[in-house]
């Protein structure tokens, strides 16, 4: 009504804000007890309720967005459309709001957010040292120092090398939820994948990779693509299980598929994360240490197997280790 009490609420609405039939009388649309709070969480004073300004100026408000904290329940995002009713002489006699669910939305946009932040914060430190490489290599333009000259140069191959992976990786997770993905198949065997793997970890020597198990079975895959896979879980497991020192590569025949797992002894990742780490932009909060990363390894991975008519999954148990493997179908070789 005019002053703002509530008169009626249908069945959806009062499921919404868990109103009952009772409690309907005693509210007002900005009752203390549920909190009305602006989308950055700020709370929303009563004249910026939709509302209140549709009552105010008497003109209607379209899809304005407010949280919703209730008292016991986690906070919730509407978004508001209201109206003013008026009588035959044109005086205003009161409200009507509608309002939609939008939490899902309202979530997808915040990890949108968190995203660009994770992604500008990893893109800025190997460009601030390749910045500083060049300013340097630039300082000494006109007589070059031969000593410090070429591990100038190194350095920035490197950080520039860094931030050219930071972009594929972001294009690659783009291509693949278009659907863009175009595979070339071949006939290989698993060995060959294994053996042709991260010669930048067999050279560096501080990890040792051990093959193992079936490797003569033979798959029918885009060789590029799966030791795109292979690679990704092999420097997780450098990345996330430094002190295992041993990498396990294993191959077995499961039925017509051949399953490759990567296996470290590493600290592994606690079970209720386990279901999430394939999602798209998913990291697990490590607490003290901080990983770079931008938590699209997996899932680009995942979406690769998929598209082989493979599956994927991990097993881990804390400070026990982590076994990541994916399925490939065997090739038809009769
Ligand atoms: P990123 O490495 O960029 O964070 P990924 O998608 O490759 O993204 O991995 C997602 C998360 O899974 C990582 O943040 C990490 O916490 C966890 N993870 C991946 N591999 C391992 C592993 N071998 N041991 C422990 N945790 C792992």
């Amino acid at each position: 009504d005019a002053k703002g009490q509530l008169t009626y609420a249908n069945p959806m609405a009062q499921k919404i804000l868990g109103l009952t039939q009772s409690a309907i009388k005693e509210r007002t649309y900005d009752d203390p007890k549920w909190k009305n709070l602006r989308i950055d969480g700020s709370p929303l004073p009563g004249n910026e309720h939709p509302m209140a300004i549709t009552m105010r100026t008497e003109k209607p408000v379209h899809d304005f967005e407010i949280a919703v904290q209730p008292p016991d329940k986690e906070r919730f995002y509407i978004s508001v459309n209201a109206a003013p009713i008026h009588d035959v002489d044109g005086k205003i006699i009161g409200g009507i709001g509608t309002f939609m669910d939008v939490t899902n939305r309202r979530k997808a946009i915040q990890q949108k957010d968190e995203f660009i932040s994770v992604a500008s914060h990893e893109l800025k430190t190997p460009l601030t040292s390749l910045k500083a490489s060049l300013q340097l290599l630039n300082r000494m333009k006109e007589k070059p120092n031969l000593r410090v000259f070429p591990k100038l140069i190194d350095q920035s191959n490197k950080s520039l090398m860094k931030v050219s992976l930071l972009v594929d990786e972001l294009l690659n997770a783009t291509k693949l939820t278009e659907g863009h993905l175009q595979l070339q198949q071949t006939t290989y065997t698993v060995r060959l994948l294994i053996n042709d793997c991260c010669p930048h970890i067999r050279q560096e020597g501080i990890f040792e990779l051990i093959e193992e198990g079936d490797l003569d079975l033979v798959v029918n895959a885009d060789i590029n693509k799966i030791e795109q896979v292979l690679v990704n879980l092999v420097n997780n497991a450098v990345k996330y299980a430094p002190d295992s020192k041993q990498i396990h590569i294993h191959a077995v025949k499961e039925g017509a598929f051949a399953k490759i797992m990567v296996i470290d002894k590493g600290r592994g990742v606690p079970p209720e994360k386990l279901p999430h780490l394939f999602d798209r932009y998913y990291r697990v909060d490590t607490g003290g240490h901080q990983y770079s990363g931008l938590g699209l390894g997996l899932y680009i991975c995942n979406e690769i197997v998929k598209k082989h008519g493979g599956t994927m999954g991990a097993e881990s148990k804390l400070d026990e280790g982590s076994t990541f493997w994916f399925t490939l179908p065997l090739a038809d070789t009769a």
